[in-house]
């Protein structure tokens, strides 16, 4: 099933929820359960994330196919081009187009470590190149990453959008936002966005957090905003499991509600691998 058509013609808004790739027997057992529970909110579709560095390339083509072979939901693998050249790429994207996928996250990237991102010789420098050469099997479907704060290397928010309409002019059919915390950031990323003659479905993702340490640092790496308030409860809450996730919670619900009231196409959820915060926002949505 091709995800763009979800989006197009689901008569409610598309739920879908983001995993990584375990690194043990262990985690992916876990990662089973967590499969198991997220049934009874029938999310439209689960992503995969492609490790920094390619490092997760057989691991989340493994898991994509397992999610749709033994799960019967429609899987979509992140792809990035750090450290690949372009025959690596074609050979990896014509490997899942075999397997039954038929749908891909087309990403540039980061560099591992840091630092400033650079192709492999024969490789790839930005993203709209990733999505050229997946566009090019005529076959998938697919996403791009869209930073409403604008991505941390960018000049400026409008030069941002410029290229996210070249994602999207390459073969791209709909965007998935990093998290964020402020609504108002989304709703002017889709207006700026719409201005320069972007017409396709732009879903928020949003971080149902159950560790507001760690998820501070993630907003520190990406230049998230974290509106006051929230920041003086998630330092708060700190490291302590219980209260940050009561607290990802009702701000994933808060903002959630506001989403859905303006008509977004969808929620995309980066449920870190938890199932529990991601029901309990769905269930609170009723939707
Ligand atoms: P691009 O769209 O290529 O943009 C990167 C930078 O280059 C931006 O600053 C942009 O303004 C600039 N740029 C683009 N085109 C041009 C041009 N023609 N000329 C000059 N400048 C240009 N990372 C992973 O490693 N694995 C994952 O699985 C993963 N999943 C993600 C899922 C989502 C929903 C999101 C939002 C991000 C994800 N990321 C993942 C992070 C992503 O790889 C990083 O944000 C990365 O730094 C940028 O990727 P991009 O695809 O947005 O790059």
């Amino acid at each position: 099933m091709h995800i763009s058509k979800l989006y197009r013609e689901s008569k409610k808004a598309v739920v879908s929820c983001e995993f990584f790739a375990p690194k043990t027997d262990a985690g992916h057992l876990s990662l089973y359960k967590t499969f198991d529970r997220l049934k009874q909110i029938s999310p439209a579709f689960y992503s995969v994330t492609y490790g920094a560095g390619g490092g997760t390339a057989q691991p989340t083509m493994d898991l994509v196919c397992k999610i749709q072979d033994d799960y019967g939901i429609t899987a979509m693998p992140h792809l990035t081009c750090v450290g690949h050249t372009t025959g690596y790429l074609s050979s990896y994207v014509s490997d899942l187009k075999e397997r039954g996928i038929d749908n891909i996250l087309a990403l540039r990237g980061d560099a591992p470590g840091g630092g400033k991102f650079n192709p492999v010789p024969g490789g790839l420098k930005y993203a709209s190149e990733v999505v050229k050469l997946v566009d090019g099997f005529d076959h998938f479907s697919i996403g791009v990453a869209g930073h409403p704060e604008g991505h941390p290397e960018c000049t400026s928010l409008e030069a941002d959008v410029q290229y996210l309409k070249d994602k999207l002019d390459a073969g791209a059919g709909f965007v998935i936002t990093q998290f964020y915390f402020d609504n108002k950031y989304f709703f002017d990323f889709v207006e700026l966005a719409r201005k320069v003659g972007i017409d396709k479905p732009i879903i928020p993702g949003i971080i149902p957090f159950v560790n507001a340490e760690h998820v501070m640092r993630f907003a520190k790496m990406n230049h998230t905003n974290i509106p006051e308030p929230l920041l003086a409860q998630m330092i708060d809450a700190g490291g302590d499991r219980q209260k940050s996730t009561e607290l990802g919670i009702r701000q994933a619900v808060g903002q959630c509600k506001e989403l859905l009231d303006s008509g977004v196409s969808g929620i995309h959820f980066f449920t870190l691998n938890n199932s529990m915060p991601t029901i309990e926002v769905i269930e609170q949505l009723n939707i």
